[in-house]
């Protein structure tokens, strides 16, 4: 049985320390909070091992200062300073150093003082002096291991013994107090487990995911690549991730043509009284861009939906006419701080598989229906589970209340039917509320993409109106949604997912040609042609290297087929194909071969 480390009252979550000292007993409504991997224990072990860390620092660099060291998402850290200069390094000496510090099995013991005598004490250490100045209260803690003592409120671990399993993960700087006029303080990253098989658990995980990295890959398989030249978050996208790219919108370009929508474009800049109109400017200006011509402003789009509400007011539009469903792969920018830029899962400028749709109130339900049926299609496709979330309103909202229950009642029906799904209280967007699609990849991992929301408010804002059968104007519904969401994201995500094992319908280069010596050339470059014919993506290996050497190179781009050609193929017109992901090798004749492509094209629909 794990030992106890802290108790979980219905006050709060107590140390084991602080109860002991409160006399709270374990029992009744008190439970017991084990030394395991739960997310309690876990936030006790973590920041006892930020003290640790703090520990190991303070012996290994004696001048070191500290600020604070709390429990993030993904473990914990502490900022500090120091004279030294840490690197990446170092992490493995004061790693060693902390490992020992648990070894030695300290008890943590806590004390407390009166603010007043904390600030005497403290009085030549800047760091916890500005510490001291964000307590409001008139009495502060501190917990000693050793002879390192630290003021803090908790919770910690009572013995050192427990935090065993710690591994340090990333060295960064980090602003005093976040605030950028600050000094720069040193920030170690780290992660702490109950056991050493979570923590190895966890190691694995962390390499899976490395090695998935899609600017890794992204890089290995010339795809895209991001220049500071150019600017942080604006991608370039090489030939072999265009082509994946707009594999991608071709299918659903199609799909979408297939569901009845139409495809339209509207600018990338609009005028900035537009953006005033939408609500944007007061909402989401943070965000946007904006530029000057002829003295009059403009704004860049972060949005699509300005545009195509002006299709729709390009007609008179009767409540026949409706649903109507307007489609764009529309490019929009967005302000990111360059900190968060990443890949390209957070970018400046990106694409959306974006699309509006008009509809009558009474279609509201049907209308997303369709749109769950066709995300259930799509994340089919690419072998991705998935889960729902329906937000609902949000602090900061615009629209009436009466708009906000009826769209929230709609969505609510359907993803009923639809089976089950989960909710975000006040997760919705500033003008509706909507469903988000969130998708496991192959390794577990969750990813925000697709949404789907009901919008009264634009319709209300542009005064858009249809006539129905008695002649009136009528307000019709704005459903905004995005399948993939971002191109870029999505990209992202796939290679992440296939560990750039793209499947043959969306590979950059789907068949890697080698012809064995010069006279087999003419017969590569034949089938070549005949495959580009056929819509299907290739590369001929004919530099003058050897055999082994050609295969190996195409190996390398992940390319799913390739296709060997010596003088048996060219004189039967056969192909020698090795399936990279199926490992396996066959001779086919090249129309075989064609037929088999097709198939596996045709099969991959949306
Ligand atoms: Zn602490
Ligand atoms: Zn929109």
């Amino acid at each position: 049985m794990a030992e106890i480390i802290g108790v979980k009252t219905p006050q709060g979550i107590l140390d084991l320390i602080t109860a002991k000292e409160l006399g709270a007993e374990i029992g009744g409504a008190n439970l017991p909070i084990y030394c395991d991997n739960s997310p309690e224990s876990l936030a006790i072990l973590r920041h006892s091992s930020a003290h640790l860390l703090a520990q190991a620092v303070a012996i290994l660099y004696p001048d070191a200062q500290f600020f604070v060291g709390p429990v993030v998402e993904e473990g914990f850290y502490y900022d500090f300073k120091t004279s030294a200069k840490i690197s990446e390094d170092d992490l493995k000496t004061i790693e060693k150093t902390m490992k020992k510090l648990a070894a030695q099995a300290r008890p943590i013991e806590k004390s407390r003082a009166a603010k007043s005598a904390a600030t005497l004490k403290y009085q030549n250490d800047p760091l916890k002096t500005e510490v001291l100045s964000r307590i409001e209260s008139e009495e502060v803690s501190f917990y000693k291991q050793g002879a390192f003592e630290d003021l803090c409120r908790g919770p910690h671990a009572p013995n050192t013994k427990f935090l065993a399993n710690v591994k340090l993960t990333k060295l960064a700087g980090a602003y005093l107090g976040g605030d950028s006029s600050r000094e720069m303080l040193t920030r170690v990253y780290g992660i702490a487990f109950a056991d050493s098989e979570a923590l190895k658990t966890w190691e694995t995980q962390m390499a899976e995911a490395m090695r998935r990295d899609h600017r890794k890959l992204g890089n290995d398989l010339n795809l895209f690549k991001f220049t500071d030249e150019i600017g942080g978050g604006l991608a370039i996208w090489l030939p072999n991730g265009a082509r994946l790219r707009s594999k991608l919108e071709e299918l659903s370009f199609k799909a979408h043509k297939r569901r009845g929508y139409e495809p339209v474009r509207g600018p990338e800049i609009l005028k900035s009284a537009l953006w005033d109109k939408s609500g944007h400017i007061k909402n989401y200006g943070e965000n946007m861009y904006f530029t000057e011509i002829d003295e009059i402003q403009y704004g860049l789009k972060p949005m699509n939906c300005v545009g195509h509400i002006a299709v729709y007011e390009s007609e008179t539009r009767s409540f026949r006419d409706l649903p109507l469903k307007f489609f764009e792969f529309g490019t929009v920018h967005r302000h990111e701080q360059s900190g968060v830029l990443h890949g390209l899962l957070r970018v400046r400028e990106f694409t959306q598989d974006d699309a509006h749709i008009f509809c009558r109130e009474d279609q509201i339900a049907e209308e997303i229906e369709k749109i769950l049926e066709f995300i259930d299609r799509l994340m089919s496709l690419f072998d991705f589970k998935y889960t729902l979330t329906l937000s609902t309103k949000p602090a900061k909202a615009i629209g009436d209340d009466r708009l906000w229950v009826k769209s929230t009642e709609a969505i609510e029906s359907v993803l009923k039917k639809h089976g089950e799904y989960m909710i975000d209280e006040g997760g919705g967007a500033f003008y509706g509320p909507k469903i988000d699609v969130k998708i496991t990849d192959a390794i577990g991992r969750k990813w925000q993409c697709g949404t789907v929301q009901v919008d009264m408010n634009l319709p209300e804002r542009f005064d858009l109106h249809y006539t129905n059968a008695a002649n009136e104007r009528v307000r019709p519904v704005m459903l905004h949604r995005a399948m993939m969401g971002s191109m870029e994201r999505f990209i992202a995500i796939l290679i992440e997912h296939y560990g750039g094992e793209l499947p043959f319908f969306i590979a950059p280069t789907q068949v890697a040609i080698v012809p064995i010596g010069e006279a087999h050339n003419a017969y590569a470059r034949e089938i070549a042609n005949e495959l580009t014919l056929n819509e299907i993506d290739v590369k001929i290996y004919d530099r003058d290297d050897s055999l082994a050497k050609k295969i190996k190179n195409a190996e390398k781009t992940k390319v799913p087929y390739i296709i060997v050609l010596g003088d048996e193929e060219v004189k039967n017109r056969l192909v020698a194909l090795r399936d990279r992901r199926e490992r396996t090798q066959e001779t086919m004749s090249f129309s075989d071969f064609t037929a088999k492509c097709a198939t596996q094209i045709n099969k991959e629909t949306l």
